[in-house]
């Protein structure tokens, strides 16, 4: 087998520069909450591929799942020939999002794609066109949700022009905010959108409910319902995308769960179907179904053998209860992090919930514009001292002064305990 080393000039001759590697060590196998490089280094995994793998890696119950499905057939395209397991991973959407009422889903293959058709649902349905985004929203890479997305580097620099009829209003972020109640934060927000957008031409509000790029930013309590709604006052959609969110990351099915809310859509894709690339707008189904017949699709949304492996980890979701494996890593992990706060004042803030908790670093005792003064140097070389220690660890944030933590669901308390001293240490 070759090394990370020999890999890595290979990549260089042969791979575009603006797709990056976090670590230069190349994976050979990845299991529960591990992974180990071709050169033998293990690693705790706090990243789960960017929190896809919540289930662990190659879990069994998928693995069987896939290679049953790959035996039987790989691909018909669902718009050609239809298939029963597209069906059953929208049965499975519709009773596991928030609300009661009619839904209907449509499958994809990115988040980003699934962002994308969000809004034209929604453009659709309510022949508007205005769409509302929040500071600090990450929704993707493509050239609709690049102008969806806030922050310019490296996602949007040099990448225009963007698409139109996007605005932005400040997002509830209580660090930073001065600790406006939920409340308040909405009444501003609404505010700005009836004075600048014009509630008459708006189609969508789309939100994170817990922001995740954009640095793990929590919304103050009732923010989100108010803003809710307000927009469904208005016969807009109200869009949650759950892509990072959602599949138990914390500590429910969808985080729409813990704020009382009932998005008209909501958009799905990570931790959905164990690694495979699947992604979801699921939602009310007059909303849905304004579309005409043809009107939304692509060749590989909702793949056969990604539905399969859909099925099988929402089947292990629902049989360990992982909503609750992520409520206890919280309750594992947040006392060390406060208590590694109270030691290093390089650590303004722990937040978050579940399985997806952040510290946001700041220079102590300075602050500017925003707030607290951020630190992504600080954030940078703690997530360095974690990979050089066996620690995959990954930043975010519009600053890059965010370390967040994003374990499989399924990681044991042995390693989840040898991650967070592998944090603590990256501190020192
Ligand atoms: N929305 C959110 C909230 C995300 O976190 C991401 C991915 N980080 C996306 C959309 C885009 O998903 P993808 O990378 O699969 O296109």
């Amino acid at each position: 087998m070759p090394t990370s080393a020999e890999l890595h000039q290979r990549r260089s001759a042969a791979v575009a520069r603006g797709v990056s590697s976090m670590i230069p060590s190349y994976v050979s196998s990845a299991g529960g909450g591990t992974m180990t490089d071709v050169d033998g280094r293990e690693w705790i995994d706090f990243a789960a591929g960017i929190a896809v793998t919540s289930v662990g890696n190659s879990a069994p119950a998928v693995v069987s799942a896939v290679q049953e499905q790959v035996e039987k057939f790989t691909h018909t395209c669902f718009m050609i020939a239809p298939y029963e397991q597209y069906v059953a991973v929208c049965e499975e959407l519709a009773a596991l999002t928030p609300g009661t009422f009619e839904k209907r889903s449509a499958l994809f293959n990115s988040g980003a794609e699934a962002v994308e058709n969000a809004v034209k649902i929604a453009r659709h349905a309510t022949g508007r066109q205005a769409v509302v985004v929040f500071d600090h929203a990450y929704h993707g890479r493509t050239n609709l949700t690049m102008a969806l997305t806030a922050k310019v580097m490296p996602y949007k620099q040099g990448f225009g022009p963007f698409a139109g009829e996007i605005y932005r209003v400040p997002m509830s972020y209580p660090f930073r905010d001065g600790g406006l109640d939920g409340a308040t934060a909405a009444a501003q927000a609404i505010g700005l959108i009836e004075k600048q957008v014009g509630a008459a031409d708006l189609a969508a509000v789309l939100i994170e409910p817990i922001q995740g790029e954009g640095g793990f930013v929590v919304p103050a309590p009732g923010f989100l319902a108010e803003l809710a709604a307000w927009t469904k006052s208005t016969g807009a959609v109200f869009i949650a995308d759950e892509i990072q969110t959602g599949f138990c990351r914390t500590g429910a099915w969808f985080a729409s769960f813990d704020e009382g809310i009932e998005p008209d859509l909501i958009t799905t894709a990570k931790g959905i179907a164990g690694g495979l690339p699947l992604a979801g707008v699921t939602g009310r189904a007059e909303i849905m179904d304004a579309v005409h017949p043809g009107g939304l699709g692509g060749t590989y949304g909702g793949n056969p053998v990604a539905c399969a492996a859909a099925l099988a980890t929402i089947g292990m979701m629902r049989e360990l209860d992982l909503a609750a494996a992520a409520r206890r890593i919280d309750s594992l992990a947040r006392p060390r992090l406060e208590a590694l706060a109270a030691k290093h004042p390089v650590i303004g803030e722990v937040r978050g919930r579940g399985a997806m908790l952040a510290l946001e670093l700041v220079k102590p005792g300075e602050s500017g514009p925003f707030g607290p003064a951020p630190d992504p140097a600080a954030a940078s070389a703690v997530a360095k001292a974690a990979h050089e220690a066996g620690l995959l660890l990954l930043t975010c944030g519009t600053w890059s002064n965010v370390i967040r933590l994003l374990p499989p669901l399924i990681i044991d308390d042995d390693e989840l305990d040898r991650g967070l001293s592998l944090l603590e240490q990256a501190f020192l």
